[in-house]
């Protein structure tokens, strides 16, 4: 997939469902306010702000987009995976939240003012939520995008919180108050570890933890007739623009402009045989060459 029309599908993905997010959040919010239910509106509020994920990702990719420049000379593309960071971020900040109010509801129960419209408005935006974090992770995973996946997950964690608070006023009202609590650490727990997953997968990007295996590169080189040989293969980048650079080794008797070809054969060979590939660098060196 060529570079610009990567970010315009992931930015519209991105765009898509931050509309649904302040949908749903406006529903709530309405609703709540409709009904004089503060539950709601906080929760309403709540949804508002998971939009920010969304955000961050909108913003991480407009930067990942831009052309190299002449500070950024490789391009922008690692801000996506940086971004990504800021979302893992949010999800430590929810579970932080999610703990706080298990607390707080420990020591003073309060039974919230649960109508059977509530548990629907409630049960809707859940299944939105549980389709929307389905479909970013379908399209995060097909066009290897860093940030969608993460904020995925991001929306993953927002349908653990509404499965919690849903199982912790049923607790809560057959009289089981210290279920709530141990709910609220699951879920926490739950949410941390996708964070940390999101850290983990984009510390190693940034790290250049190399995206694509030597042998892949080499048997796709070693089908150029003309190269004898290939050595010294690094890859680095996210798995959406990958950067690699290799030697290959060729007839010592080739020509200058000969060799110039054959490093263009390569560069496109690896290219078309793995489109995720952004730019290669080749190094060419004649056999008997020994350094
Ligand atoms: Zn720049
Ligand atoms: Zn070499
Ligand atoms: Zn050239």
């Amino acid at each position: 997939m060529n570079h610009q029309s990567y970010y315009t599908s992931v930015k519209r993905i991105l765009i898509i469902v931050l509309v649904l997010n302040i949908g749903v959040a406006l529903a709530k919010i309405i609703y709540g306010y409709w009904t004089n239910s503060l539950s709601i509106i906080s929760d309403g509020f709540h949804s508002l702000f998971d939009g920010t994920s969304n955000v961050i990702g909108i913003i991480g990719i407009t930067i990942a987009s831009r052309p190299p420049d002449k500070i950024h000379t490789y391009g922008h593309e690692k801000f996506e995976t940086f971004a990504s960071l800021g979302i893992a971020f949010l999800l430590f900040i929810t579970c932080f939240e999610i703990l706080q109010s298990a607390v707080g509801r420990f020591y003073h129960p309060e039974i919230p003012d649960i109508t059977i419209l509530s548990f629907l408005i409630m049960g809707i935006t859940l299944i939105i939520n549980l389709v929307v974090s389905w479909y970013e992770n379908r399209e995060g995973e097909k066009l290897k995008s860093t940030i969608l996946v993460a904020d995925a997950r991001h929306t993953r964690s927002d349908v653990y919180v509404s499965i919690a608070v849903i199982l912790g006023f049923i607790a809560i009202q057959m009289g089981f108050s210290i279920v709530d609590p141990i709910i609220a650490v699951i879920i926490a727990v739950l949410i941390a570890k996708m964070g940390i997953q999101i850290i983990k997968s984009s510390s190693s990007i940034l790290l250049d933890t190399a995206p694509l295996d030597e042998e892949t590169i080499r048997s796709i080189v070693n089908k150029v007739p003309e190269v004898k040989e290939c050595h010294r293969i690094r890859s680095r980048g996210p798995p959406s623009h990958i950067f690699v650079d290799l030697h290959v080794t060729l007839e010592s008797s080739s020509s200058l402009s000969k060799a110039h070809e054959v490093a263009h054969i390569v560069e496109d060979k690896l290219k078309s045989s793995i489109p995720e590939i952004e730019d290669v660098v080749v190094h060419v060196e004649g056999e008997s060459d020994n350094f």
